[in-house]
């Protein structure tokens, strides 16, 4: 884990970049005249352009130039397209059919929905309190802090612990379980993180019988009142779907939730129709769908989202290397694009949480940004893990031919299946991170209060040409300029409102550069040239302005 870093990002508030993203067009609700669709959204003009620049980049640094590998050689890395439903097998051999499952409890009267285990553990730790009403404000206005939590639920008490003891994966967001105490009374379980012996966490083992019984004479965490919530009931995060004119159990699919197993289902195909031999890469980027139960913060934690997944096939003893090789990799790709200071991280997870090829060298860890709603904390913008051969053998065996479909090794003839570093990206969660750290109050500026630092890559717009004056052949000249330069870039023009009112526009849209066409343009062949980030004005010839472009912006 790096190191604690000043934390910038909570002087940042998200009702104004929500604000902004909704003003300029950068996001929206999804079906908004409908009141909106909790967990979907939309991008506007400028927020479609600036996510397909993220995607653009990541497909240019990963697929058309990929980056030199430990042995200084280009790494091989070919994309696929695949279909988001798959044959329902596909999530019965990834494990997805039984692994989302989870105990939801609704309340009737609020038509809030938990998960069961959280709901169990927010009362442990409060212990009856839900019934006062003062406390059920508190808890709503968000002044009652709950430690993360998570609970394991089994047959009986002592095969949860049995679970947590065996099962370290379930502990994914802590470093150390402290102390396995106290079981009897209230279950808990703490972990601690040993940096800083912080309490970072708690796991519950829940029996599930009690947990059913109990769970529907808990008060609401909503209102307080008891007895309006239902007995948990099993939720998958799939969303299900039916393939033809029958809606039955035989048509029935899922819309995926991850855009990975459509990699692993054609990594024989495309050994046998490309070059590629192992250590190679298949990558796909695509919409992926979980039917979150509680989508939140903007965009982080959407219903329909989009993926960028690489799978990188390699030989099994090689999985430290490529596992550090891809960890930093990745992270420096997230600095490249804007996100270099200090609300970026590298989250190692802890050699506890690991499996047994993990614990070899490689293992899992997150690169993670600081929104302001996560300030002081970090959420996850991609995931790099080890995922041994677990999905390629697994399909292998569903599908029934086992180890035929072994890779075999063009050089030495040997066969195995390859084990797959996965660097996992969000491009949503990406772009909501780049519209954060680009968000940038300016006060003292004319016009507006905010502007979009964006880096001249990841830039919606990267220039606008105005004729300062719509006459005087003005707006001829700034037309031909935009239409020289609109092959290259994405130019905007526009004629309307004041010259500042224009430049404050842009400064909101993030664009770096604006070109004025003025009265001394015709006379001396020269236009001014803005700089967002300074607002300072300085003259070039209009003949230059390509050159410049090139030079601030690339090609
Ligand atoms: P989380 O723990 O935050 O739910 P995860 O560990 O389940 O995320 P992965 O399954 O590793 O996420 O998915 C890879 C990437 O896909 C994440 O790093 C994130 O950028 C993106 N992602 C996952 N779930 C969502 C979601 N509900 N909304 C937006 N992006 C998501």
């Amino acid at each position: 884990m790096t190191s604690p870093t000043p934390d910038h990002s909570s002087t940042k508030s998200m009702d104004d970049i929500v604000a902004l993203c909704r003003r300029r067009g950068f996001i929206w609700q999804s079906s908004e005249i409908y009141g909106g669709i909790n967990g979907f959204w939309d991008y506007g003009p400028l927020g479609a352009q600036l996510k397909k620049n993220l995607k653009d980049a990541w497909w240019q640094d990963i697929i058309k130039t990929p980056p030199a590998g430990p042995d200084g050689n280009d790494l091989d890395i070919v994309p696929v397209d695949c279909t988001i439903i798959m044959h329902p097998k596909v999530w019965e051999a990834s494990g997805h059919v039984g692994g989302f499952n989870d105990p939801m409890v609704d309340d009737k009267e609020t038509k809030q929905r938990f998960r069961a285990d959280h709901l169990h553990a927010l009362f442990a730790e409060n212990k009856g309190a839900f019934d006062n009403p003062q406390t059920v404000q508190a808890w709503r206005d968000g002044r009652i802090k709950v430690l993360p939590h998570l609970t394991v639920v089994a047959n009986g008490i002592g095969e949860a612990v049995a679970m947590i003891k065996g099962n370290s994966k379930s502990l994914k967001p802590f470093r150390y379980v402290e102390d396995f105490g106290d079981l009897e009374d209230g279950y808990a379980i703490k972990l601690v993180d040993k940096d800083n012996n912080t309490v970072m966490g708690v796991v519950y083992p829940v029996d599930q019988e009690i947990l059913k019984s109990d769970i529907a004479n808990y008060p609401s965490p909503f209102t307080g009142k008891r007895g309006t919530l239902t007995e948990p009931r099993m939720f998958n995060l799939m969303f299900v779907t039916y393939v033809g004119a029958l809606q039955d159990e035989d048509s029935k699919a899922y819309l995926r939730p991850e855009t990975a197993q459509g990699i692993f289902t054609q990594f024989w195909n495309v050994v046998d129709t490309s070059r590629v031999k192992v250590p190679f890469g298949i990558a796909q980027v695509g919409k992926a769908f979980r039917n979150e139960v509680t989508p939140r913060n903007f965009t982080f934690r959407s219903r329909e989202f989009e993926q960028m997944e690489i799978e990188f096939f390699i030989r099994p003893e090689t999985a430290a290397e490529w596992y550090q090789y891809w960890r930093d990799t990745r992270y420096a790709w997230w600095q490249s694009i804007g996100l270099a200071g200090a609300n970026l991280q590298l989250r190692e997870h802890d050699k506890e949480e690991l499996s047994h090829y993990a614990k070899e060298g490689a293992g899992v860890c997150d690169v993670e940004y600081r929104f302001p709603f996560t300030a002081p904390g970090f959420g996850e913008l991609e995931g790099i893990a080890h995922r041994s051969d677990f999905d390629l053998k697994a399909h292998a065996t569903a599908c029934g031919k086992g180890e035929k479909m072994m890779y075999r090794d063009p050089v030495t003839n040997e066969k195995f299946f390859p084990h797959v570093i996965e660097p996992s990206a969000g491009a949503d969660r990406g772009t909501l991170a780049v519209l954060c750290e680009a968000f940038t109050p300016t006060p003292g500026r004319a016009g507006t209060q905010y502007m979009m630092r964006f880096t001249p890559r990841m830039a919606p717009i990267k220039a606008a040409i105005f004729p300062l004056v719509n006459k005087d052949g003005m707006p001829e000249i700034a037309d031909k300029l935009y239409r020289q330069l609109r092959y290259k870039y994405v130019i905007e023009t526009d004629a309307k409102q004041s010259i500042g009112k224009r430049y404050a526009r842009m400064d909101e849209a993030g664009t770096p550069y604006c070109f004025t066409i003025d009265g001394e343009t015709a006379a001396n062949q020269t236009v001014t040239v803005r700089d967002r980030d300074t607002a300072e004005q300085s003259r070039i010839n209009i003949d230059q302005v390509e050159s410049f472009l090139a030079e601030h912006i690339g090609s």
